[in-house]
């Protein structure tokens, strides 16, 4: 008998690995916030996946954090923000040797989850993956991409990766998941606040250059710093070719900003900003950056944590 998923949290990204799994055949069980969210659930009669224009509708079954049966395999779907509080609702349930995959972007969620449930092996995970939810319970799957899953303690690939083979999900382990999580960090710092803070798609950034380039010089070293050399290699030329070669489209930041939704800049500029304080890094362009989009978050009535 195949171990269940449990997929914690049914926004995009949960929605789109726990129908694809459920698709494939494997054992997937959904955890809601609250009694509330899974009438709503119930009532939905299942989770909604728009794919190529074709929409399918998956009955996962679903339960709430307060539900009894053990956790074996825990997906966490959550925002970097909400990461922490949900799953430690969950230690009770994990089992010693439970397997915890993490979906957030940015880093330091990661840790402050790792620290909940010690008993637990914590994966970690970078995807290009694209999707959003145009109705409660509904995902539309936009943009075809790639998960590295990797392993900072054990460089060994769990068994289970035969399961995302299996359903389709396109992925590759990964024995250097920190350098490629702070690569991606290190780009969404150097584009995602410049496309707030100038109300624009990624391509007028190209009009910044002097800007874009100042802060990849201070992220390059920020990066040197904290031992991740590998993650600095020619970083301005690739922010330059992801500005270029994303030049339509609005950064995940300005999205959630122009939706008034809480963005997680905690987990990216404000993490680079706090390590380049533990290492007593002066960073004068980057502190800037975060002052003035901390400012404008607050002028939008939106939070800056
Ligand atoms: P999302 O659509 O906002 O979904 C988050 C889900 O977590 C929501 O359904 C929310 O429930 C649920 N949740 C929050 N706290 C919970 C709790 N205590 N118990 C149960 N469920 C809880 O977010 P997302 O876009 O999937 O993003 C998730 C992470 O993946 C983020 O770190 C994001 O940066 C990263 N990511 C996303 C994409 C993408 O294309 N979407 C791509 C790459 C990486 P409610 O529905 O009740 O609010």
């Amino acid at each position: 008998m195949s171990t269940t998923w449990h997929v914690l949290g049914a926004g995009s990204l949960g929605t789109l690995w726990a129908t694809r799994l459920a698709r494939s055949g494997a054992p997937v069980r959904l955890i809601l916030r609250d009694t509330a969210r899974l009438q709503a659930y119930e009532a939905a009669g299942g989770l909604t996946l728009v794919e190529h224009g074709e929409t399918q509708r998956f009955a996962v079954p679903a339960e709430t954090p307060e539900s009894i049966e053990p956790i074996s395999r825990l997906l966490v779907a959550c925002k970097a923000y909400d990461a922490e509080a949900a799953v430690a609702k969950l230690a009770p349930r994990l089992a010693p040797g439970t397997e915890v995959i993490l979906l957030q972007n940015g880093l330091g969620s990661q840790d402050a989850v790792a620290m909940q449930v010690p008993q637990a092996r914590c994966i970690f995970a970078s995807s290009t993956e694209g999707a959003f939810r145009d109705g409660d319970w509904r995902v539309v799957f936009a943009g075809h991409g790639f998960t590295w899953l990797g392993d900072t303690c054990h460089p060994v690939a769990p068994i289970w990766l035969e399961d995302l083979s299996t359903a389709g999900i396109p992925h590759e382990w990964n024995t250097e998941i920190l350098t490629r999580l702070w690569r991606k960090l290190a780009l969404n710092c150097a584009i995602n606040p410049l496309t707030v803070l100038h109300d624009c798609r990624n391509g007028v950034l190209q009009d910044h250059h002097c800007e874009v380039a100042t802060l990849c010089s201070e992220l390059t070293e920020l990066l040197e710093r904290c031992g991740q050399p590998a993650a600095a290699e020619n970083l301005l030329s690739e922010v330059e070719r992801v500005i270029h070669a994303t030049a339509a489209n609005y950064s995940s930041m300005h999205q959630d900003v122009t939706s008034q939704r809480r963005t997680e800049i905690s987990y990216l500029l404000g993490y680079a900003c706090k390590v380049a304080e533990r290492h007593q890094l002066t960073l004068p362009h980057l502190t800037q950056l975060q002052q003035r989009l901390i400012t404008r978050l607050h002028s939008l009535g939106l939070p800056s944590d």
